[in-house]
């Protein structure tokens, strides 16, 4: 089968790989009908997270139609179309049966890797590293999914693939945040990053009551969103001297209620601490450009709350500890607990609650991954979320069923 495989940082090739194969009694095998490249692809992408191989195969939103399952999965059956969650989770253990399932204790084979980084391991990914599982990801024609008895949420016949695809991770992310952000009604709810992560939290936080939200961002696609689909007061924060500021005028010197940090660790930023996080990144002193973390504690108002969907993948410097103690400040982070979410938000989505389709820029085939990333990167071409098919430029390939996939993972 075809595949994007990872070959170095910023080296993409779509390989011909041998397709994957039922390993394990509760496993699936899914032929993808379509992937998207996420903002978290974008840190592997560029270097940024340890253990990635030469050859694995990325790609952790995908859906599509059920191909084979092992004999312990009985709740889908063959030709099913299928939404993938990015976390991988057995269901049984102790995090699965208190809903925590991307701490999943049984789904990361290597989980001795992150525990000594961690301290302890989360939950297997797909197409995320040797240290989150080594499993084979979904930008390719074919996936094995392990605990297929608890990941993949059946979606009703006839709907659009691009209608329920961020069900795998991105809208169940945004919402998320919001949740994490304890938003009461009425409160003012900053959003740093206008990428799918911080649309679907923005989103998220007017369903949840917000009374006013406001979105930074740069891109003035992104921003212009934000703005119209996501009714958001806007700030491009190259355009003032400083957010902190901005946001506590705007906030009549109180600061917003909940801050979401829809960013992550690679934070762009023009401020004196924002050029020592570059500075320190580049010499490999500091993992991590924690620019969007100090923004937010700063400005937070007292008792607030800090979500932080965005990834982190090691450590940062200059962390003001302080201003959160002395502020009473509350933060709540994690990769999101998928299986938790994706059944409630696609009622959401069958009952004409939210479009998730509005944000996708660019729809293109499997075979056009490397120069896709490319732009997903820059943000050429205001493009702000791409979808993937593959066979649509006519190459399909067909199931054999032979072979073991790639990745080291047999959980
Ligand atoms: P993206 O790259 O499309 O968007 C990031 C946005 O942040 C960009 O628009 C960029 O301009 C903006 N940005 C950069 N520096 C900024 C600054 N100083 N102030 C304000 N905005 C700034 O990525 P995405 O797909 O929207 O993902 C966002 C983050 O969420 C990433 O870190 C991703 O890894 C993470 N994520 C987490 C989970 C989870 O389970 N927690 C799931 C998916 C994605
Ligand atoms: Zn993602």
């Amino acid at each position: 089968m075809k595949a994007v495989c990872w070959n170095g940082p910023v080296d993409i090739k779509v390989e011909d790989v041998p397709d994957p194969k039922i390993l394990n009694p509760r496993d699936a095998v899914v032929r993808i009908t379509a992937t998207a490249i996420c903002g978290s692809d974008l840190h592997l992408y560029n270097g940024f997270i340890p253990t990635l191989q030469k050859g694995d195969i990325l790609g952790h939103e995908f859906m599509g139609e059920v191909m084979e399952v092992g004999r312990e999965v009985k709740n889908l059956r063959v030709g099913q179309k299928v939404v993938v969650p990015f976390c991988i989770a057995c269901g049984r253990c102790w995090y699965c049966q208190n809903e925590l399932y991307s701490l999943c204790d049984n789904s990361n084979p290597n989980a001795w890797m992150a525990e000594k980084l961690f301290g302890h391991s989360p939950a297997g990914l797909f197409g995320y590293s040797h240290m989150t599982g080594g499993y084979a990801g979904g930008q390719a024609e074919y996936v094995r999914v392990p605990f297929a008895d608890v990941g993949p949420l059946p979606v009703p016949d006839g709907i659009e693939d691009e209608k329920v695809l961020f069900l795998s991770d991105i809208f169940p992310t945004g919402w998320m945040a919001a949740e994490n952000a304890e938003i009461q009604p009425g409160d003012t709810v900053a959003v740093w990053g206008c990428g799918p992560v911080g649309q679907f939290a923005i989103q998220s936080a007017w369903m949840m009551g917000a009374g006013r939200v406001i979105a930074i961002d740069r891109f003035p696609e992104r921003l212009l969103l934000a703005q119209s689909w996501g009714r958001a007061e806007i700030i491009d924060y190259e355009e003032v001297d400083s957010v902190i500021d901005t946001l506590r005028d705007m906030t009549g010197g109180r600061g917003p209620d909940r801050c979401i940090d829809a960013v992550g660790m690679e934070a762009h930023g023009h401020t004196l601490d924002a050029l020592y996080d570059k500075a320190k990144q580049a010499v490999r002193m500091e993992t991590d450009r924690p620019h969007v973390l100090r923004e937010a504690i700063m400005v937070c108002r007292k008792g607030g709350t800090l979500s932080v969907p965005g990834v982190y993948g090691g450590f940062i410097d200059k962390f003001p500890m302080g201003a959160v103690m002395n502020k009473g400040l509350t933060i709540k982070t994690g990769q999101t607990h998928m299986q938790r979410y994706m059944r409630p938000l696609l009622e959401k989505v069958l009952n004409g609650e939210i479009d998730l389709s509005k944000i996708i820029t660019h729809r293109l085939d499997l075979d056009d991954a490397p120069g896709a990333y490319a732009t997903f990167k820059k943000k050429e071409d205001h493009c702000i979320k791409v979808v993937m098919k593959p066979g649509s430029n006519g190459h399909a390939h067909r199931h054999n069923g032979s072979g073991n996939g790639r990745g080291d993972a047999h959980a």
